[in-house]
């Protein structure tokens, strides 16, 4: 039998802080419990964002939740305990902890911006290879075969420019063919998405770039605030490293 799947809020409302579901299960583990709900505003870990964090709480008990993960299309949430009782079927509220969602929803958009002013600054369509957000900072690796360090100015010249002008951040889902068509005009491709995925979620900062992502992201560039460049280093094989940060409380 396939179980039901959880439904992902944040894809169609990233700005969705509290929500309503149904407890679909509730799976004791060694140390801790997994909360399974029909939808979820919680972002699970994935794509290189970190989960929420936030609370469930129903009519008869609550929990903190520490960490969330997707496991086979249903969302665990986990709960070192629950305080009275929640089981399934009960209607429960979610929330997140906005403000920590918020601050990462400021630099992942970051680094989409990022990662088309590299390529402004040093004019070329470098391959970006990975990258990895957190709270206090973030990173993009890209292939580059020498030190980026003397375009750090120019980076962020043209980056926060780009905030400044406050395009908007726009998601649409389309086909795969569409998509890949959609994102070449910005020098990404879809080559890491799996074969199976025939529809995808195109996010596109306003006629400076898009890719695909799954992920949360603010809908236009002024609210990531001021971008700032704090390091590089060499990953070798002629993949670079910069690691980067958006000024806190704009
Ligand atoms: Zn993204």
């Amino acid at each position: 039998m396939k179980s039901v799947q959880t439904k992902l809020l944040y894809l169609e409302n990233a700005y969705e802080r509290e929500f309503e579901a149904r407890i679909l299960k509730v799976e004791r583990m060694e140390n801790y419990f997994g909360i399974i709900l029909d939808c979820t505003a919680f972002y699970p870990v994935g794509g290189g964002q970190p989960s929420d964090v936030g609370e469930i709480f129903g009519k008869k008990g609550k929990a903190k939740i520490f960490h969330v993960e997707r496991r086979g299309g249903q969302v665990f949430h986990f709960a070192r305990k629950i305080e009275g009782e929640l089981v399934e079927g009960d209607v429960v509220k979610g929330a997140i902890d906005w403000d920590r969602r918020y601050c990462l929803m400021r630099i992942h958009t970051a680094a989409h911006l990022l990662s088309q002013a590299v390529r402004k600054a040093v004019n070329r369509p470098l391959e970006i290879v990975g990258s990895a957000i957190d709270l206090n900072k973030a990173r993009i690796d890209f292939g580059y075969e020498k030190s980026i360090r003397e375009f750090f100015p120019k980076i962020e010249e043209i980056a926060n420019e780009v905030v400044n002008e406050n395009r908007p951040v726009i998601v649409k889902v389309m086909p795969r063919n569409e998509a890949e068509e959609y994102v070449a005009r910005y020098h990404e491709s879809l080559r890491i998405l799996p074969a199976k995925v025939k529809e995808v979620r195109v996010v596109e900062i306003k006629d400076w770039h898009a890719c695909a992502c799954g992920g949360t992201h603010v809908q236009s560039t002024g609210e990531i605030g001021e971008i700032k460049l704090l390091k590089r280093s060499s990953k070798g094989k002629g993949v670079e490293r910069i690691e980067f940060t958006v000024v806190q409380n704009p």
